[in-house]
């Protein structure tokens, strides 16, 4: 565990362009009234527990890994969130309505009634008309579902459960109750050649925007890697989500998920970290590609954690080392399997 002070004391931190200087109003933390900067987003990973088993999984969700916040701690930390003045939430898992769906739901309206811009994102197998009609009203900015095969066969091997018909159902209930719908889809051999068949059902159930995602090399994938490596590089998908945007330009939004490195490098490229994870165990987290870990949120008040380190950790010497070596997936996955990072869920403490 790092105290709330030794991020501080890490050389890199006072290298550079970063000034830490402690005064009010000279430090990039702080604003020019003396207030501190806030993270622009915080996302709240509820639980490890998922009912699915993905084979691309980055998280290695759905495997028994520890303990996770209670639900009144979590309701704790939304608070000190708001109050530290987050602009948005990404409430995610594993699966979050593994949780309890009036836990999530209590959760989201405390995120809402605190003026926060909320970004749900979900398997899709347990929400039912009930629980999307308890959404209505918040300040659900976007909800995001995963469909990866426009079949069931296809969708369900990748996927790991029989969860296509949930998925489908959850989709379609969340778009006629007015929410803004993402489609999250990942390419893997599995479904490398149906793109526009996987976008064509998004369109069917409603969907606003559908974002097309390389894997990441980490977590679950890195067991399943020669399975579900994909022949198509970044460059045949950029182009293929290119004629789609176009092609459907009138019915959805077509986007398509940013290279590991890229993404890495405009978060270490930031003076003053704009978004971090709190992991289950209440572990601050700097990225889902970053997996190093800043303190937790049960030894130190997030307020704390963030002011001490969080808010520079991209500029640690560690994370400024690993994000220099990722030049693709391969080293990626790489740096991951030197760090002794198999799962996913581990961290590395700067
Ligand atoms: S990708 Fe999502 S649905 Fe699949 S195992 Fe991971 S958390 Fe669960």
């Amino acid at each position: 565990m790092v105290s709330p002070n030794s991020e501080f004391n890490d050389q890199s931190l006072m290298n550079g362009s970063v000034n830490h200087e402690s005064q009010i109003g000279t430090s990039p933390i702080h604003r020019l009234d003396g207030a501190v900067r806030a993270p622009y987003s915080i996302q709240f990973e509820l639980t490890y527990r998922c009912d699915l088993n993905c084979v691309m999984c980055y998280n290695g969700s759905g495997e028994t890994i520890g303990r996770e916040l209670s639900d009144d701690q979590w309701l704790d930390i939304v608070q000190h969130a708001i109050e530290l003045g987050i602009m948005e939430a990404i409430v995610s898992g594993g699966e979050p309505l593994m949780r309890g769906k009036e836990f999530v739901t209590c959760l989201l309206e405390e995120l809402s009634d605190g003026g926060v811009s909320i970004h749900l994102i979900t398997n899709g197998t347990f929400v039912d008309r009930d629980f999307v009609r308890s959404l209505r009203g918040l300040n659900l900015r976007i909800i995001q579902t995963s469909i990866d095969g426009h079949t069931p066969e296809i969708h369900n091997v990748i996927r790991q459960g029989r969860n296509f018909n949930d998925v489908v159902a959850a989709t379609s209930l969340f778009a006629s109750h007015g929410f803004y719908c993402r489609v999250g889809t990942t390419i893997v051999k599995m479904n490398e050649e149906h793109i526009e068949d996987i976008l064509e059902l998004a369109v069917s159930l409603g969907a606003q925007e559908i974002v097309i995602d390389q894997f990441l090399p980490i977590g679950r994938s890195i067991r399943n890697y020669d399975r579900i490596a994909t022949s198509l590089s970044h460059e045949d998908i950029r182009k293929e989500v290119e004629r789609l945007s176009k092609a459907y330009a009138d019915l959805i939004t077509v986007r398509i998920g940013m290279l590991c490195q890229d993404q890495l490098r405009q978060c270490s490229d930031q003076e003053v970290n704009d978004s971090i994870i709190i992991r289950p165990n209440g572990d601050l987290r700097l990225g889902c590609m970053a997996p190093f870990t800043c303190g937790n949120v049960m030894d130190t008040a997030l307020r704390a954690l963030w002011e001490t380190g969080g808010a520079y950790a991209w500029k640690s010497s560690k994370v400024v080392e690993y994000v220099s070596r990722v030049h693709d997936n391969e080293s990626m996955r790489a740096e991951y399997q030197k760090l002794g990072i198999l799962h996913g869920y581990e961290n590395e403490t700067i």
